[in-house]
């Protein structure tokens, strides 16, 4: 269980605000090697400030966070290779329009590791293949469904060969016909052991998948419980009010 894994991303009494809105307050956990945290709570409550505080995309003001015992901080070089070790995927997919689904996945591995071009193409046909993409690969992508799209964009963050991978409601933007074929990628992603960080309003992935199941209010974790406690014996009214308005 959780308590017998390597501690990895290590936050701790992190405060952020914007202007005078303090939208951290001293956040502090611990995420584990190997470990699935789904993170839910209203909208607002500072869910993906902390992810982007994790890779720096959002400077927190104080308090620490590491990644396998190294601070986040603005230096450039031991940025880069946390941002290597640490994969996000958002909402708004974010593929670059102008580049093959092919050429999406191998861009960074190429610039950033550089991968030779016909290395890199064999990886990204791995990964493609892997979330079930591989016949789309000389497309562009507004040829493809936004599920095929964040698929693609998952793809696209594992070929930097991650070691945690971080969701902000990957399928929040998705058509309903579309959430499940997300899912089972993720589902399947955690199922070979991958660490991974999920902002979700999918309760039922957050009951199946995840190890633990944090609830952010007002720039707190408020609670931080296996998903099976977490669901059955909510913790207190505003977690009840929540999930009442999820189901
Ligand atoms: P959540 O992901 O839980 O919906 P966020 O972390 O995105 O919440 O935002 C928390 C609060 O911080 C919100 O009130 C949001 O409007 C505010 N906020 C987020 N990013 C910025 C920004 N770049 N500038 C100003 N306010 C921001
Ligand atoms: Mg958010």
């Amino acid at each position: 269980m959780s308590g017998e894994r390597t501690p990895y991303i290590v936050v701790e009494q992190v405060c952020k605000s914007f202007g005078t809105h303090q939208v951290l307050r001293d956040v502090s956990t611990v995420f584990r090697t190997g470990e699935v945290t789904v993170i839910i709570g209203a909208s607002g409550s500072g869910k993906s400030t902390l992810l982007r505080a994790i890779n720096r995309l959002e400077p927190h003001d104080s308090g620490r966070i590491t990644i396998g015992g190294v601070e986040v901080t603005d230096d450039i070089a031991t940025l880069q290779r946390q941002r290597s070790e640490v994969g996000m995927v958002f909402q708004q997919f974010n593929l670059f329009g102008h580049l093959t689904v092919l050429d999406n996945v191998t861009l960074a591995p190429r610039r950033i590791h550089r991968t030779p071009r016909a290395q890199a193409n064999d990886a990204a046909m791995a990964l493609l293949t892997r979330v079930g993409m591989q016949a789309h690969a000389h497309k562009y992508p507004w040829q493809l469904s936004g599920g095929q799209q964040q698929r693609v964009a998952i793809a696209r963050a594992l070929a930097m060969a991650p070691k945690v991978m971080l969701f902000d409601e990957p399928t929040s933007a998705l058509d309903p016909e579309m959430v499940q074929e997300v899912l089972d990628v993720m589902r399947e992603l955690a199922r070979g052991g991958m660490t991974m960080i999920v902002v979700t309003h999918e309760m039922g992935f957050a009951r199946e998948v995840a190890d633990r199941v944090m609830f952010f209010d007002q720039g707190c974790i408020s609670h931080d419980a296996p998903p099976q406690e977490f669901f059955q014996q909510p913790a207190n009214d505003r977690i009840r009010a929540f999930l009442g308005r999820m189901s």
